[in-house]
Protein backbone atom coordinates (compact mmCIF):
# COMPACT_ATOMS: atom_id res chain seq x y z
CA UNK A 1 0.00 0.00 0.00
CA UNK A 2 1.22 3.59 -0.80
CA UNK A 3 -0.47 6.94 0.31
CA UNK A 4 0.55 9.10 -2.48
CA UNK A 5 -1.05 12.01 -0.51
CA UNK A 6 0.24 12.96 3.15
CA UNK A 7 1.44 16.55 4.40
CA UNK A 8 4.55 15.28 6.99
CA UNK A 9 4.56 19.19 7.69
CA UNK A 10 8.00 19.25 9.98
CA UNK A 11 10.16 22.33 9.92
CA UNK A 12 8.25 25.34 11.48
CA UNK A 13 5.47 23.44 11.71
CA UNK A 14 6.51 20.38 13.56
CA UNK A 15 4.15 20.98 16.31
CA UNK A 16 1.52 20.03 13.91
CA UNK A 17 3.42 16.69 12.25
CA UNK A 18 6.71 15.74 11.34
CA UNK A 19 8.24 13.26 8.87
CA UNK A 20 9.31 10.76 11.68
CA UNK A 21 5.92 10.25 12.94
CA UNK A 22 4.15 9.86 9.60
CA UNK A 23 6.90 7.13 8.40
CA UNK A 24 5.94 5.13 12.29
CA UNK A 25 2.34 5.32 11.80
CA UNK A 26 2.86 4.38 7.53
CA UNK A 27 4.66 1.59 9.24
CA UNK A 28 2.56 0.66 11.46
CA UNK A 29 -0.37 0.47 9.28
CA UNK A 30 1.52 -1.50 6.55
CA UNK A 31 2.26 0.86 3.82
CA UNK A 32 5.56 0.41 1.24
CA UNK A 33 5.65 4.14 0.79
CA UNK A 34 4.20 7.52 1.48
CA UNK A 35 4.52 10.91 -0.90
CA UNK A 36 4.92 14.09 0.76
CA UNK A 37 3.01 17.36 -0.08
CA UNK A 38 5.13 20.65 -0.58
CA UNK A 39 3.25 23.05 1.21
CA UNK A 40 5.37 22.99 3.80
CA UNK A 41 6.94 25.94 5.29
CA UNK A 42 9.32 27.13 4.22
CA UNK A 43 7.86 25.23 0.66
CA UNK A 44 9.50 22.63 -1.07
CA UNK A 45 10.13 25.04 -4.23
CA UNK A 46 13.44 24.57 -4.65
CA UNK A 47 16.08 22.30 -5.27
CA UNK A 48 17.72 23.21 -1.92
CA UNK A 49 14.88 22.37 -0.27
CA UNK A 50 13.92 19.09 -1.94
CA UNK A 51 17.61 18.21 -0.89
CA UNK A 52 17.32 19.15 2.72
CA UNK A 53 13.50 17.45 2.93
CA UNK A 54 15.05 14.06 1.17
CA UNK A 55 17.97 14.38 4.21
CA UNK A 56 15.67 15.02 6.54
CA UNK A 57 13.51 11.78 5.38
CA UNK A 58 16.83 9.36 5.24
CA UNK A 59 17.27 10.60 9.04
CA UNK A 60 14.26 8.66 10.13
CA UNK A 61 15.75 5.50 8.42
CA UNK A 62 12.54 3.64 7.92
CA UNK A 63 11.85 0.69 5.78
CA UNK A 64 8.39 2.98 4.53
CA UNK A 65 9.46 4.60 1.30
CA UNK A 66 9.69 8.44 1.06
CA UNK A 67 8.99 10.70 -1.82
CA UNK A 68 8.31 14.47 -2.09
CA UNK A 69 6.23 16.04 -4.57
CA UNK A 70 8.38 19.58 -6.19
CA UNK A 71 5.61 22.79 -5.44
CA UNK A 72 4.80 24.71 -8.46
CA UNK A 73 4.60 28.67 -8.45
CA UNK A 74 3.62 30.69 -11.58
CA UNK A 75 7.69 31.57 -12.05
CA UNK A 76 9.21 30.19 -14.93
CA UNK A 77 12.78 29.66 -13.84
CA UNK A 78 11.39 28.20 -10.67
CA UNK A 79 9.26 25.47 -12.55
CA UNK A 80 12.73 24.58 -14.75
CA UNK A 81 14.58 24.22 -11.35
CA UNK A 82 12.32 21.58 -10.00
CA UNK A 83 11.70 19.94 -13.42
CA UNK A 84 15.97 19.16 -13.68
CA UNK A 85 15.79 18.74 -10.05
CA UNK A 86 12.53 15.89 -10.36
CA UNK A 87 14.78 14.66 -13.69
CA UNK A 88 18.08 13.54 -11.72
CA UNK A 89 16.04 12.50 -8.13
CA UNK A 90 13.27 10.39 -9.50
CA UNK A 91 11.71 8.38 -7.75
CA UNK A 92 12.83 10.56 -4.63
CA UNK A 93 11.00 13.38 -5.99
CA UNK A 94 7.88 11.67 -7.40
CA UNK A 95 6.75 14.44 -9.18
CA UNK A 96 4.70 17.94 -9.25
CA UNK A 97 2.18 19.38 -7.34
CA UNK A 98 0.13 22.73 -8.24
CA UNK A 99 -2.25 24.48 -6.10
CA UNK A 100 -4.95 26.25 -7.51
CA UNK A 101 -5.35 28.00 -4.31
CA UNK A 102 -3.66 29.38 -1.00
CA UNK A 103 -3.12 26.46 0.47
CA UNK A 104 -0.77 26.72 3.92
CA UNK A 105 0.89 29.06 4.98
CA UNK A 106 3.47 29.15 1.97
CA UNK A 107 2.79 31.32 -1.40
CA UNK A 108 2.52 28.06 -3.47
CA UNK A 109 -1.12 29.18 -5.09
CA UNK A 110 -1.00 29.57 -9.40
CA UNK A 111 -4.61 30.67 -9.14
CA UNK A 112 -4.93 33.17 -12.38
CA UNK A 113 -5.91 31.43 -15.68
CA UNK A 114 -2.94 32.49 -17.21
CA UNK A 115 -0.21 31.57 -14.63
CA UNK A 116 -2.01 28.03 -15.10
CA UNK A 117 -1.26 28.15 -18.27
CA UNK A 118 2.17 29.16 -18.30
CA UNK A 119 2.97 26.17 -16.05
CA UNK A 120 1.74 23.77 -18.34
CA UNK A 121 3.71 25.87 -20.99
CA UNK A 122 6.76 25.62 -19.32
CA UNK A 123 6.13 21.95 -18.33
CA UNK A 124 5.77 20.78 -22.00
CA UNK A 125 9.04 23.31 -22.96
CA UNK A 126 10.92 21.63 -20.57
CA UNK A 127 10.06 17.90 -21.51
CA UNK A 128 8.12 17.13 -18.51
CA UNK A 129 6.29 13.97 -18.75
CA UNK A 130 6.09 12.92 -15.33
CA UNK A 131 3.23 13.07 -12.65
CA UNK A 132 1.76 16.38 -12.07
CA UNK A 133 -1.22 16.06 -9.51
CA UNK A 134 -3.20 19.33 -9.23
CA UNK A 135 -5.15 20.67 -6.13
CA UNK A 136 -8.23 21.89 -8.07
CA UNK A 137 -10.20 24.37 -6.70
CA UNK A 138 -10.85 28.08 -8.87
CA UNK A 139 -10.47 30.71 -6.52
CA UNK A 140 -12.84 33.58 -8.36
CA UNK A 141 -15.67 30.88 -7.70
CA UNK A 142 -15.46 30.65 -3.61
CA UNK A 143 -17.67 32.58 -1.41
CA UNK A 144 -15.81 33.14 2.04
CA UNK A 145 -18.40 35.16 2.94
CA UNK A 146 -20.25 32.38 3.35
CA UNK A 147 -17.74 31.23 5.88
CA UNK A 148 -19.39 31.50 9.70
CA UNK A 149 -17.22 29.49 12.33
CA UNK A 150 -20.18 29.67 14.47
CA UNK A 151 -21.68 27.19 11.79
CA UNK A 152 -18.90 25.25 10.78
CA UNK A 153 -21.16 23.09 7.95
CA UNK A 154 -21.01 27.17 6.57
CA UNK A 155 -17.44 25.89 5.12
CA UNK A 156 -18.85 23.37 2.31
CA UNK A 157 -21.04 27.08 1.36
CA UNK A 158 -17.98 28.61 1.27
CA UNK A 159 -16.20 26.59 -1.50
CA UNK A 160 -18.59 25.54 -3.80
CA UNK A 161 -19.53 22.48 -5.51
CA UNK A 162 -18.50 24.59 -9.06
CA UNK A 163 -15.46 25.73 -7.71
CA UNK A 164 -13.73 22.16 -7.93
CA UNK A 165 -15.67 21.24 -11.40
CA UNK A 166 -14.79 24.60 -12.94
CA UNK A 167 -10.85 24.21 -12.06
CA UNK A 168 -10.99 20.66 -13.08
CA UNK A 169 -12.34 21.40 -16.65
CA UNK A 170 -9.77 24.39 -16.70
CA UNK A 171 -6.68 22.23 -15.74
CA UNK A 172 -7.68 19.31 -18.25
CA UNK A 173 -8.15 22.27 -21.22
CA UNK A 174 -4.95 23.78 -20.43
CA UNK A 175 -3.58 20.73 -20.38
CA UNK A 176 -4.84 19.55 -23.83
CA UNK A 177 -4.21 22.72 -25.06
CA UNK A 178 -0.57 22.85 -24.08
CA UNK A 179 0.24 19.39 -25.23
CA UNK A 180 1.17 18.37 -22.03
CA UNK A 181 2.89 14.83 -22.05
CA UNK A 182 2.92 13.85 -18.45
CA UNK A 183 -0.03 12.44 -16.43
CA UNK A 184 -2.28 15.27 -15.11
CA UNK A 185 -3.55 13.52 -11.89
CA UNK A 186 -6.71 15.41 -10.15
CA UNK A 187 -6.15 15.10 -6.68
CA UNK A 188 -9.18 14.43 -3.66
CA UNK A 189 -11.96 14.61 -6.58
CA UNK A 190 -14.80 15.46 -4.15
CA UNK A 191 -18.31 16.57 -6.27
CA UNK A 192 -18.91 13.75 -8.74
CA UNK A 193 -19.13 16.08 -11.57
CA UNK A 194 -15.65 16.50 -11.40
CA UNK A 195 -15.32 12.70 -12.25
CA UNK A 196 -18.17 12.86 -14.96
CA UNK A 197 -16.05 15.71 -16.72
CA UNK A 198 -12.88 13.68 -15.99
CA UNK A 199 -14.18 10.64 -17.84
CA UNK A 200 -15.64 12.50 -20.99
CA UNK A 201 -12.26 14.69 -21.50
CA UNK A 202 -10.45 11.17 -21.65
CA UNK A 203 -12.52 10.64 -24.97
CA UNK A 204 -11.67 13.81 -26.85
CA UNK A 205 -8.11 14.72 -24.62
CA UNK A 206 -4.59 13.04 -25.27
CA UNK A 207 -3.73 13.97 -22.12
CA UNK A 208 -3.15 11.35 -19.64
CA UNK A 209 -5.81 11.46 -16.65
CA UNK A 210 -6.03 10.50 -13.06
CA UNK A 211 -7.96 11.01 -10.44
CA UNK A 212 -7.88 10.26 -6.56
CA UNK A 213 -10.57 10.36 -3.61
CA UNK A 214 -10.18 10.33 -0.07
CA UNK A 215 -11.91 8.40 2.97
CA UNK A 216 -13.01 11.19 4.15
CA UNK A 217 -15.41 12.62 1.25
CA UNK A 218 -16.53 8.97 0.69
CA UNK A 219 -17.72 8.25 4.02
CA UNK A 220 -18.38 11.91 5.27
CA UNK A 221 -21.13 14.43 4.32
CA UNK A 222 -21.89 17.50 5.73
CA UNK A 223 -25.20 16.76 8.22
CA UNK A 224 -22.52 14.73 9.82
CA UNK A 225 -20.42 18.16 10.79
CA UNK A 226 -21.83 18.64 14.47
CA UNK A 227 -23.37 22.17 15.33
CA UNK A 228 -21.51 22.82 18.00
CA UNK A 229 -18.00 23.88 17.72
CA UNK A 230 -16.69 20.36 17.81
CA UNK A 231 -17.70 20.98 13.77
CA UNK A 232 -14.41 22.80 12.89
CA UNK A 233 -12.51 20.05 13.20
CA UNK A 234 -14.23 18.77 9.79
CA UNK A 235 -13.39 21.60 8.15
CA UNK A 236 -11.03 20.56 5.12
CA UNK A 237 -10.34 21.08 1.64
CA UNK A 238 -12.27 20.96 -0.89
CA UNK A 239 -14.43 20.87 1.74
CA UNK A 240 -17.16 17.87 2.53
CA UNK A 241 -19.78 17.88 0.42
CA UNK A 242 -23.86 16.68 0.27
CA UNK A 243 -24.97 12.87 1.28
CA UNK A 244 -25.77 12.20 -2.54
CA UNK A 245 -22.07 13.03 -3.94
CA UNK A 246 -20.47 11.84 -0.86
CA UNK A 247 -22.54 8.32 -1.73
CA UNK A 248 -21.99 8.89 -5.28
CA UNK A 249 -17.97 9.05 -4.94
CA UNK A 250 -18.36 5.76 -2.94
CA UNK A 251 -20.27 3.93 -5.90
CA UNK A 252 -17.96 5.45 -8.32
CA UNK A 253 -14.71 4.00 -6.44
CA UNK A 254 -16.57 0.80 -6.33
CA UNK A 255 -17.39 0.59 -10.33
CA UNK A 256 -13.43 1.08 -10.04
CA UNK A 257 -13.64 4.73 -12.68
CA UNK A 258 -11.50 5.89 -9.64
CA UNK A 259 -7.89 5.61 -9.73
CA UNK A 260 -6.51 5.46 -6.33
CA UNK A 261 -7.06 6.40 -2.66
CA UNK A 262 -4.91 9.72 -1.18
CA UNK A 263 -5.39 10.22 2.56
CA UNK A 264 -5.05 13.85 2.44
CA UNK A 265 -3.90 13.31 5.83
CA UNK A 266 -3.08 17.06 6.88
CA UNK A 267 -2.82 17.43 10.84
CA UNK A 268 -2.99 20.69 12.68
CA UNK A 269 -3.42 21.01 16.34
CA UNK A 270 -6.89 21.33 18.41
CA UNK A 271 -6.53 24.97 18.89
CA UNK A 272 -5.21 25.83 15.58
CA UNK A 273 -8.62 24.34 14.35
CA UNK A 274 -10.86 25.61 16.62
CA UNK A 275 -9.89 29.56 16.70
CA UNK A 276 -7.98 29.28 19.34
CA UNK A 277 -4.76 29.42 18.03
CA UNK A 278 -4.16 33.45 16.04
CA UNK A 279 -2.76 34.00 13.20
CA UNK A 280 0.42 36.53 12.32
CA UNK A 281 -2.17 39.35 12.12
CA UNK A 282 -3.94 38.73 15.43
CA UNK A 283 -6.96 36.51 13.84
CA UNK A 284 -8.09 33.24 15.11
CA UNK A 285 -7.45 30.43 13.48
CA UNK A 286 -9.78 27.92 11.73
CA UNK A 287 -7.43 25.27 9.80
CA UNK A 288 -8.50 23.24 7.34
CA UNK A 289 -6.97 19.61 6.87
CA UNK A 290 -7.23 16.63 9.42
CA UNK A 291 -5.51 13.31 10.30
CA UNK A 292 -6.64 10.68 7.60
CA UNK A 293 -3.46 8.21 7.98
CA UNK A 294 -4.57 6.35 10.97
CA UNK A 295 -7.58 6.00 9.68
CA UNK A 296 -6.45 4.16 6.80
CA UNK A 297 -6.73 0.14 7.94
CA UNK A 298 -10.47 1.24 8.98
CA UNK A 299 -11.25 2.68 5.92
CA UNK A 300 -9.93 -0.59 3.85
CA UNK A 301 -12.57 -2.67 6.57
CA UNK A 302 -14.98 -0.57 5.58
CA UNK A 303 -14.62 -1.13 1.79
CA UNK A 304 -14.00 -5.08 2.49
CA UNK A 305 -17.36 -4.95 4.38
CA UNK A 306 -19.10 -3.54 1.12
CA UNK A 307 -17.81 -5.85 -0.95
CA UNK A 308 -14.99 -4.82 -2.40
CA UNK A 309 -12.53 -7.74 -3.79
CA UNK A 310 -8.75 -7.49 -2.57
CA UNK A 311 -7.99 -7.37 -6.00
CA UNK A 312 -9.75 -4.25 -6.47
CA UNK A 313 -8.33 -2.72 -2.95
CA UNK A 314 -4.84 -3.74 -4.40
CA UNK A 315 -5.26 -1.93 -7.28
CA UNK A 316 -6.72 1.30 -5.65
CA UNK A 317 -4.13 1.49 -2.85
CA UNK A 318 -0.97 0.29 -4.73
CA UNK A 319 -1.00 -1.01 -8.16
CA UNK A 320 -2.78 1.81 -9.87
CA UNK A 321 0.11 4.51 -7.95
CA UNK A 322 3.28 2.13 -9.09
CA UNK A 323 1.48 2.22 -13.02
CA UNK A 324 1.53 5.67 -13.05
CA UNK A 325 4.17 7.08 -11.18
CA UNK A 326 6.83 4.65 -12.59
CA UNK A 327 7.71 3.46 -8.93
CA UNK A 328 7.85 -0.27 -7.99
CA UNK A 329 7.38 -0.62 -4.56
CA UNK A 330 6.79 -3.98 -2.89
CA UNK A 331 3.61 -4.49 -1.20
CA UNK A 332 3.57 -5.30 2.44
CA UNK A 333 1.37 -8.15 4.27
CA UNK A 334 1.15 -7.06 7.55
CA UNK A 335 -1.73 -6.67 10.48
CA UNK A 336 -2.23 -2.89 11.05
CA UNK A 337 -2.27 -1.46 13.81
CA UNK A 338 -5.55 -0.04 14.29
CA UNK A 339 -5.32 2.16 17.32
CA UNK A 340 -2.95 4.77 15.96
CA UNK A 341 -5.25 7.94 16.19
CA UNK A 342 -5.39 7.79 19.48
CA UNK A 343 -1.65 9.56 18.54
CA UNK A 344 -3.72 12.32 17.03
CA UNK A 345 -5.76 15.15 19.17
CA UNK A 346 -8.28 15.43 16.19
CA UNK A 347 -10.43 12.34 15.10
CA UNK A 348 -13.57 13.05 12.77
CA UNK A 349 -13.89 9.53 12.55
CA UNK A 350 -14.72 8.37 15.82
CA UNK A 351 -18.22 8.68 15.30
CA UNK A 352 -17.86 5.84 12.21
CA UNK A 353 -15.14 3.89 13.64
CA UNK A 354 -18.03 1.10 14.62
CA UNK A 355 -16.75 -1.53 13.13
CA UNK A 356 -13.34 -1.61 15.03
ZN1 LIG B 1 -3.45 17.74 0.48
Amino acid sequence: MIDPHVHCRDWAQSHKETIAHVLSVAERIGLSGIFDMPNTSPAITTREFIEKRLEDADKVNSSVFYGVYAGLTSDKNQIKEVVKAWRELFPRVVGLKMFTVKSGPSNLEVSKEDEQRLVYQTLVEEGYDGVLAVHCEKESKLRPDLWTPKNPKSHSYARPNESEVNSVADQIIFASDAKFKGNLHIAHVSVPKSLEFIEVSRRWSKVKLTCGVTPHHCLLNYEDIPKSQDGLLYKVNPPIRDKASSEKILSLLKEGRIDWIETDHAPHTLEEKTGKALDTKGNPQYMSGFPGLAFYPHFLDFLRANDFSNEQIKNLTHRNICNTFGIDLPERDIIPDRTLHKEYEVDVYRGIRKWE
